[in-house]
């Protein structure tokens, strides 16, 4: 049996600091199905496919070999066997993520490729995404959805990107992307049975104790 800690939360939220964390103080695995998705993204800009035709997209995707790693501290992405750990962090992927992330076909095969991920994992995981507490993992031991401020999730996106970007363009993207994924509708409130943590005022360390303090494996 495998012990699921599922942490679901907007951009910015801290969720990947906050789930790491988590995981590398329990020994777990770490999940990041965000990185899925861009992974899948970085495929399909990549690629001559049309990005508007979301046929076209599915099948690229399921005949495309994307891998991720589930440690904590040096998770890894690939496609195809490319390395794009980096690559999936630019802009460019972060405009387009939410067009590929709202095909429902690719979501199917992501989802199944998570669950096999997470029943195979041991003790535990620790998956972060939208639709986890939801969707991909609703019977999850420990359900968490991550919310702060949208102030204080420009700050901390801002920090993540560095000095380089104005803030107006940090705070631009970060409001875009709550609007592109408000399409998707597992994305809103907490579910029943969802803990709720703001993590506005707490500093990365509080929020991981408090996570922590929810898991009794
Ligand atoms: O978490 P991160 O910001 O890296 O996620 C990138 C994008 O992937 C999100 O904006 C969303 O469009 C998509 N996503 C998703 N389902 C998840 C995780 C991420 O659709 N479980």
């Amino acid at each position: 049996e495998c012990f699921v800690v599922a942490v679901d939360g907007p951009s910015g939220s801290g969720k990947s600091s906050t789930s790491r964390g988590v995981a590398q103080r329990k020994g777990y695995a770490y999940l990041d199905t965000g990185a899925m998705y861009r992974a899948a993204t970085w495929l399909v800009l990549d690629s001559a496919v049309d990005s508007s035709d979301p046929a076209a997209v599915a099948a690229l995707v399921a005949r495309t070999e994307l891998r991720v790693g589930t440690d904590p501290a040096a998770p890894t992405v690939s496609v195809a066997g490319t390395d794009v750990t980096a690559a999936i962090r630019e802009p460019r992927i972060s405009a387009a993520v939410s067009t590929v992330a709202t095909n429902l076909e690719v979501r199917r095969l992501l989802i199944d490729q998570q669950r096999q991920i997470i029943a195979a994992a041991r003790p535990g995981i620790v998956v972060e995404g939208r639709d986890i507490t939801t969707v991909v993992a609703p019977d999850a031991q420990v359900r968490v959805l991550l919310v702060a401020d949208p102030q204080a999730r420009v700050a901390r996106r801002k920090n993540e990107l560095g000095e380089t970007v104005a803030d107006h363009e940090v705070h631009d993207q970060v409001i875009r992307r709550d609007r592109d994924d408000s399409t998707v509708a597992e994305f809103h409130d907490a579910a029943p049975g969802v803990r709720v943590v703001d993590s506005t005022e707490l500093s990365l360390d509080e929020v991981v104790d408090q996570i922590v303090g929810l898991i009794d494996d």
